[in-house]
C-alpha cells in the first residue's frame, strides 16, 4: 500500500507520518527534506534544485519527480509521501512510478492552524524547535538545551501564517478533487489529539 498525507501547516503531517512508519513500516519521502539532502550532498539534482530556490522560484515537477523516482528505486510497495505531490502535474508523474492506493486529506481549520504555528518558538542559539501549546520549554522564553533566547521566526506571524493557509488551500483544492474523483481520499479531522488522530488514520489503513 502507498499512502499520500495531505493537509495544511501546523495539521501534524510530520508527527502523523512518524507514527505510522513505526507502526505499518512505511518508507517516508518528504520531499522536503529530500530537497534538502540533496542540496547538502550537492548532488545533480540538488544543484539544479538549489538554483531555482535561490532565485526564489518553485522547484519545478520534473526535478521533484526525478528525486522521487531515484528515491523510489524501482520499489513499487509501502512508500508514504507527505508534503508531495503539490499539483496535479506531480500526482500524474507518481502515477507513472507507482500506484496511490489512499490519500488521506489532515483538515484543519484556518484558526487552529493560527494558533498551533503563531505557537512556535525557536533557540537562537542551538535552534531547537519548541512549541507553547505542545512542547513548551521549562522556563519561559530560555531554551533548555543551552539556555539560549528563544524567538518567534518572521514565518510563523499570523499574518504570514494566514497567507500561507490560503495559499495552501488555493494549491491544493485542485488535488483535492483530483483524489476525490479517484475515490481513494478520506479525510480526517486533525484538530483532534495526535493519539487520536492516528488511531482514525490507524483504521482507514486496517480497512
Ligand atoms: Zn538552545
Amino acid at each position: 500500500m502507498n499512502l499520500v498525507l495531505l493537509g495544511p501547516p501546523g495539521a501534524g503531517k510530520g508527527t502523523l507520518a512518524a507514527r505510522l512508519v513505526e507502526a505499518f513500516g512505511f518508507v517516508h519521502l518528504s520531499t522536503g527534506d529530500i530537497l534538502r539532502e540533496e542540496v547538502k550532498k550537492g548532488s545533480e539534482l540538488g544543484k539544479l534544485a538549489k538554483g531555482y530556490m535561490e532565485r526564489g522560484e518553485l522547484v519545478p515537477d520534473e526535478v521533484i519527480l526525478g528525486m522521487v523516482r531515484e528515491r523510489v528505486d524501482g520499489e513499487t510497495d509501502g512508500f508514504l509521501f507527505d508534503g508531495f505531490p503539490r499539483t496535479i502535474a506531480q500526482a500524474e508523474g507518481l502515477e507513472e512510478i507507482l500506484p496511490v492506493h489512499l490519500v488521506i486529506y489532515l483538515e484543519l481549520p484556518e484558526e487552529e492552524v493560527v494558533r498551533r504555528l503563531s505557537a512556535r518558538r525557536v533557540c537562537k542559539n542551538c535552534g531547537a524547535n519548541y512549541n507553547l501549546i505542545t512542547q513548551p520549554p521549562k522556563a519561559p522564553g530560555v531554551c533548555d538545551r543551552c539556555g539560549g533566547e528563544l524567538y518567534q521566526r518572521p514565518d510563523d506571524r499570523e499574518d504570514v501564517i494566514r497567507n500561507r493557509f490560503r495559499v495552501y488551500l488555493e494549491q491544493s483544492a485542485p488535488l483535492i478533487d483530483y483524489y476525490e474523483g479517484k475515490g481513494i481520499l478520506r479525510r480526517v479531522d486533525a484538530s483532534l489529539s495526535p493519539d487520536e488522530v492516528f488511531h482514525r488514520v490507524a483504521e482507514v489503513l486496517r480497512g
